[in-house]
């Protein structure tokens, strides 16, 4: 809508009003006129059947529904496609368990080079904007076997579309941190350059892939700590489990994000992914008297914190067999 100001690279005609749309939490039978101004809302209308629709500058919505454009929470912008793609057709789902995926996994991200990462992060990012899509968290994967392959294709896509989609970058460590053969050395010094890059707005990791509890939670202080110090948000996969008696991590993530005192960074926000054993926790030894949203709430900037994933990971019948593929990079949608 800025062909006048000329901004953006794929301008259409500038509105002025778009008429004769449903609005959300209004009746169905209801219908809407809506003036634009300065490219914002100026007002929002009943209907006038008898205004001319025809004009170049008014939009005739014809019925149809507006809603605010969708964002994507949780994408990896770099695994997506992968089932689809004939350059991986060989690899395909046999036990579908969590081990197999890990494994597939680093048999694809072996393959990644510049122009496939484009390719498909492309084709994400079209189909996302098709659907209404207009802001995304994106991971890419950084570690010894990509490298900084990832990040690069995804700050170069987060520039192409910033125009129509904001591609907010995440740096992701999908490997150990403090296990594996060099103790996840490699790992942390490839985070830490990739923590210094400016289009860089979030820094993730997960926790659980370490050996331990232990190494896990040494995880969550050292990718807290990078991520204060370079004033990044923080996104962790975290708990993806459902074994009854393994404590949760949630409430050593609390603990530590207080101790290093979060609050204090401002604005900065920490979202938490998967989070398998929420639905376990009210019937096991580790229900706690208010549930860790709440508490997550108490800590501090924390009211938006947590990236909900599909309710039927952990709720739904069959939570198990969701739950080992939920975050794979096999699934058409991307989580
Ligand atoms: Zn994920």
């Amino acid at each position: 809508m800025d062909a006048e100001t000329g901004r953006g690279r794929h301008s259409v005609r500038t509105l002025k009003k778009i008429v004769g749309v449903r609005i959300p939490n209004e009746a169905a039978s209801k219908l809407w006129d809506i003036a634009i101004a300065d490219e914002k809302i100026a007002s929002i209308q009943p209907h006038d059947s008898a205004f001319d629709a025809s004009a170049p500058d008014v939009l005739d919505g014809a019925n149809r529904l507006i809603a605010p454009s969708l964002c994507h929470a949780h994408i990896h912008l770099d695994k997506c496609f992968l089932l689809q793609d004939p350059k991986y057709s060989d690899l395909q789902i046999q036990s579908g368990d969590f081990n197999e995926a890990m494994e597939m996994t680093g048999e694809a991200k072996s393959r990644f080079d510049e122009e496939d990462l484009l390719r498909r992060g492309r084709l994400l990012i079209e189909e996302s904007i098709q659907f209404g899509v207009t802001a995304m968290r994106a991971f890419v994967e950084v570690d010894g076997v990509v490298q900084l392959k990832c990040l690069h294709a995804g700050l170069r896509l987060k520039d192409d579309y910033r125009d129509r989609c904001e591609v907010q970058i995440c740096a992701f460590a999908q490997l150990p941190l403090f296990s594996g053969q060099d103790g996840g050395a490699e790992v942390r010094t490839l985070m830490t350059v990739a923590a210094a890059e400016e289009g860089v707005e979030v820094l993730g990791s997960t926790p659980y892939v370490d050996d331990d509890d232990s190494k896990s939670k040494e995880n969550v202080r050292w990718i807290t700590r990078l991520a204060l110090a370079r004033k990044k948000h923080l996104d962790l996969h975290l708990d993806y489990f459902l074994e009854q008696d393994k404590q949760p991590l949630v409430w050593d993530v609390l603990d530590i994000v207080k101790e290093l005192e979060w609050p204090k960074s401002g604005q900065l926000k920490i979202a938490l992914g998967h989070c398998t054993r929420r639905v376990a926790s009210v019937a096991t030894k580790y229900w706690r008297p208010t549930c860790f949203l709440c508490r997550l709430a108490h800590v501090g900037p924390f009211h938006d914190a947590y990236s909900r994933r599909p309710t039927w990971n952990t709720t739904g019948p069959g939570a198990n067999q969701t739950a080992r593929s939920e975050c794979g990079p096999f699934n058409k949608q991307y989580w």
